[in-house]
């Protein structure tokens, strides 16, 4: 029986870069884990998957992965990495010939494209066209382009159908036209799915107070609606910390790889990255080069391995498994 191999999941902001710069050695690390060999005493051409899970989005794998390669100098692909969207890919496979409504800032129609989507208005779309907020000027040379987009994705015979499902792939900056028709919408069906790829409340930037993230969306959402209609939203949430997208990177890594033992999530934000892991039972490793500063450990939730950066993440992994690179 062969030796178990581990694979290594890592987070993006906080880790392996922050903002546009790389983090001092992460580029070694990366380097190594694409490109190396490893040696656990039995075999000596093992290669360690190693794939990186973020909660950002807005754009495809494919343009996340060129632009961490241009930042970085890797050589990342689009399969090494899952986008806050990702896991709702086989969920978005199966409204394939149904019509769904897009929600966030990003490239929306080029993530509906990369995702096969065929049947979708964007929130902006939808908004122009048929669920207009007040105060807001709407220009008709906009409109009239919405209206060519959506004749051109051939959705004429779907026209008067109801939205079966609302998809939030990134953060919503238009807070009040995405409320707006997404309250109209779960009004006309009180279970229309809501999935939702982003839980975290705040996030740490250069500001002096942490800035109000999607998560907070999210709950103004769910308040307005059981408030003002007494309706409680169906909403479906991904991104980390949801158990539905580590379960979904772990049957990837499964189904890709042989023989895997422990996967390591390695992150900076212990409600999000840690968290997950924790609750899935991945090993977590707690690094300090982002969200987390702590002397210790963090007291909700604690890594089980608390270091300095990705350096010292993949130095300890190599170490509690046993394996030297081999070339
Ligand atoms: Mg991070």
């Amino acid at each position: 029986m062969n030796k178990l191999i581990p694979a290594i999941v890592s987070d993006i902001d906080g880790v392996l870069i922050r903002g546009k710069s790389t983090i001092p050695n992460s580029d070694i690390v990366v380097q190594e884990l694409l490109n190396c060999y490893y040696s656990n005493g039995e075999m000596h051409n093992i290669r360690i998957p190693f794939y990186l899970l973020t909660n950002g989005g807005g754009c495809t794998e494919l343009e996340k992965a060129n632009s961490l390669n241009r930042i970085m100098g890797s050589n990342f692909n689009r399969h090494h990495i899952f986008l806050n969207y990702t896991p709702l890919r086989p969920i978005m496979n199966e409204y394939q010939n149904k019509l769904i409504l897009l929600c966030g800032a990003g490239h929306l129609t080029e993530i509906a494209k990369d995702c096969d989507l065929r049947y979708f208005y964007t929130i902006d779309e939808y908004s122009a066209l048929f669920d207009q907020v007040e105060f807001k000027q709407y220009d008709d040379g906009v409109i009239q382009q919405y209206e060519a987009d959506i004749k051109q994705r051939n959705m004429e015979q779907l026209k008067n159908q109801q939205i079966e499902a609302v998809f939030i792939v990134f953060d919503p900056i238009k807070w009040e036209e995405s409320i707006q028709t997404i309250c109209k919408l779960v009004k006309e069906k009180k279970d229309l799915p809501i999935y939702v790829v982003n839980n975290d409340v705040t996030y740490a930037d250069n500001f002096k107070l942490p800035r109000l993230a999607f998560g907070t969306f999210t709950n103004a959402l769910i308040s307005i609606l059981k408030k003002e209609y007494n309706i409680n939203p169906n909403i479906i949430y991904y991104g980390k910390p949801s158990l539905n997208t580590y379960k979904y990177v772990q049957e990837y890594i499964h189904e890709k790889h042989d023989n895997i033992g422990n996967i390591y999530m390695i992150g900076d934000n212990p409600a999000s990255d840690i968290r997950g892991a924790n609750q899935i039972g991945w090993p977590s490793v707690l690094v300090r080069s982002g969200v987390f500063r702590g002397r210790e450990n963090d007291p909700q939730d604690p890594g089980k391995y608390v270091v300095t950066d990705l350096m010292d993440a993949y130095n300890k992994i190599l170490q509690l498994e046993g394996l030297k690179v081999v070339q």
